[in-house]
């Protein structure tokens, strides 16, 4: 038959909804602006689709399609198998059906560029078969994608664990970072986490083009730096901030949040969230509870249960397995009745971070939040659990954006500690410095998005590109 002219472009998303949500914002911007149309392959596990996945993949416009790729059979794993592991091993044994999907998708398509994200790039492969050029949606930092470039040289200069460097490691155009701030999989170097973590970086060379998922007046000088030519890396391309648009709540708790604001003083609430995957032990999520308490602040809390085995227990299917409300102190909810919101599912966080009601978001750092926050103008607090988590603190305590929570030797961050971050964020004279800071940033993220911003130039770049591939 007759081969569609629309330039179409394979998304492969690997698992985690921080990696989804990102990836389809992008995909709507080239569907919108750029007159591409859009499929995403999605590799799944056997308990995916996840709810949350569902629920933003229902919301797409008619150009952008999606399939799931077989579930692959994870049956052979250990239970301690670490997040990047699993991810990349989804990709892995997901290619042969990558094969044939994209057999299918070049016979009635003319397909112009596979997208993957961080740890897709073992898909590069497939594409290659098919002469598809390969693309790279970064959906961090500049530095930590710098750390990334870095990773080989750096593995190939030390042979102890980074965390016992005695000096910072000095990224290009970077704020110095102590190795132990470097991401989960890069502080046990002999895990499997990192053998994968350090495959995919060396394989980042072998892509045609880095996009990233921030932008220019956020990180200046690590952005000039990954743009001077070096035959060891490809472009990179600072897309960003592409944050989630589509409105998902609709379910009772949602709409719970947002009417609970609309009575609440404005820029009066602490949002509260530890993303998609991030958990708490037992032990910090009463310490947390009473922190708040202590503050006499008004909070909106999103709660998981407490796991006291890993910080990222709930990032495959991004949610509890049990109830939360269990595990939180006794007396807790009714003691903070007037002041305080506690939410156990999926929150409508782009409207709590848009409603005048928010004054603070007391985040994990990821990226997507951040960036969330940044664009909604709302100061943080940053309490970082896992991944390049840490990275991004140190990047924003260092832009003065935000308050970081301080842990104690045990790795807890004890309640008056809480208390003292919570009451300096909302009431006191370091908050409204950081919430000025905030606007100007809000500004600036809003201004390289519009017509002939930086971020708009750099993906009609990449588009013109993927266009005139013949
Ligand atoms: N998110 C949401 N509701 C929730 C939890 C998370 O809408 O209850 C969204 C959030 O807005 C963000 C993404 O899920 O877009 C989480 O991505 P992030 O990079 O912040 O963290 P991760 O989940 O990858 O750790």
């Amino acid at each position: 038959g007759e081969i569609q002219q629309t330039p179409h472009i394979v998304v492969l998303p690997t698992p985690g909804m921080g990696h989804l949500i990102p990836l389809i914002e992008f995909a709507k911007r080239l569907v919108l602006n750029h007159d591409f149309s859009v499929t995403f392959f999605i590799p799944t596990e056997n308990n995916s689709p996840s709810k949350a996945q569902k629920t933003v993949l229902n919301s797409l416009p008619k150009a952008i399609d999606y399939i799931f790729l077989p579930p692959v059979n994870f049956d052979d794993l250990n239970e301690d198998v670490k997040i990047e592991t699993r991810i990349s091993l989804t990709v892995t044994r997901s290619l042969s059906s990558l094969r044939d999907a994209f057999t299918k998708m070049v016979a009635n398509m003319r397909v112009v560029a596979l997208v993957v994200d961080l740890f897709g790039t073992d898909a590069f492969d497939i594409a290659k078969e098919f002469q598809v050029p390969s693309y790279i949606f970064y959906p961090t930092t500049a530095m930590v994608l710098s750390l990334f470039l870095e990773l080989p040289k750096l593995d190939e200069k030390y042979s102890c664990e980074y965390k016992d460097l005695p000096e910072l490691v000095k990224l290009p155009g970077c704020v110095p970072i102590h190795g132990s701030d470097f991401l989960t999989p890069a502080q046990d170097r002999k895990n499997e986490a990192y053998k994968w973590l350090l495959h995919h970086c060396k394989r980042y060379k072998l892509a045609e083009g880095i996009l990233v998922n921030s932008f220019i007046d956020l990180e200046p000088t690590a952005f000039k730096a990954l743009s001077e030519e070096t035959p060891d890396r490809p472009p990179v391309y600072p897309v960003g901030p592409l944050i989630q648009t589509s409105v998902t709540n609709g379910d009772a708790d949602g709409s719970k949040c947002l009417e609970w604001l609309d009575d609440q003083p404005h820029g009066s609430v602490l949002f509260i969230s530890f993303g998609s995957g991030g958990t708490l032990s037992t032990e910090q999520l009463t310490e947390l509870a009473l922190g708040l308490e202590m503050s006499e602040q008004r909070f909106l809390w999103v709660v998981r249960s407490p796991s006291d085995k890993t910080t990222a227990a709930s990032y495959f299917s991004s949610q509890s397995a049990k109830d939360p409300f269990d595990f939180l102190p006794k007396g807790f909810i009714e003691r903070t009745k007037g002041l305080g919101l506690v939410v156990t599912s999926w929150a409508p966080q782009i409207q709590i971070l848009n409603h005048g009601s928010t004054g603070g978001f007391l985040t994990h750092c990821g990226w997507n939040s951040t960036l969330e926050s940044i664009v909604h103008g709302v100061p943080l607090i940053a309490w970082p659990l896992f991944a390049e988590q840490k990275m991004n603190a140190v990047m924003l305590d260092n832009m003065k954006v935000a308050l970081r929570a301080k842990f104690d030797e045990n790795g807890i961050v004890r309640r008056e500690e809480i208390t003292k971050v919570v009451k300096g964020l909302m009431e006191g004279e370091e908050g409204k410095k950081l919430r000025n800071k905030m606007k100007d940033l809000k500004c600036a993220a809003a201004a390289v998005l519009s017509q002939d911003g930086s971020s708009t130039e750099s993906l009609c770049e990449v588009a013109l590109k993927w266009k005139s591939k013949p």
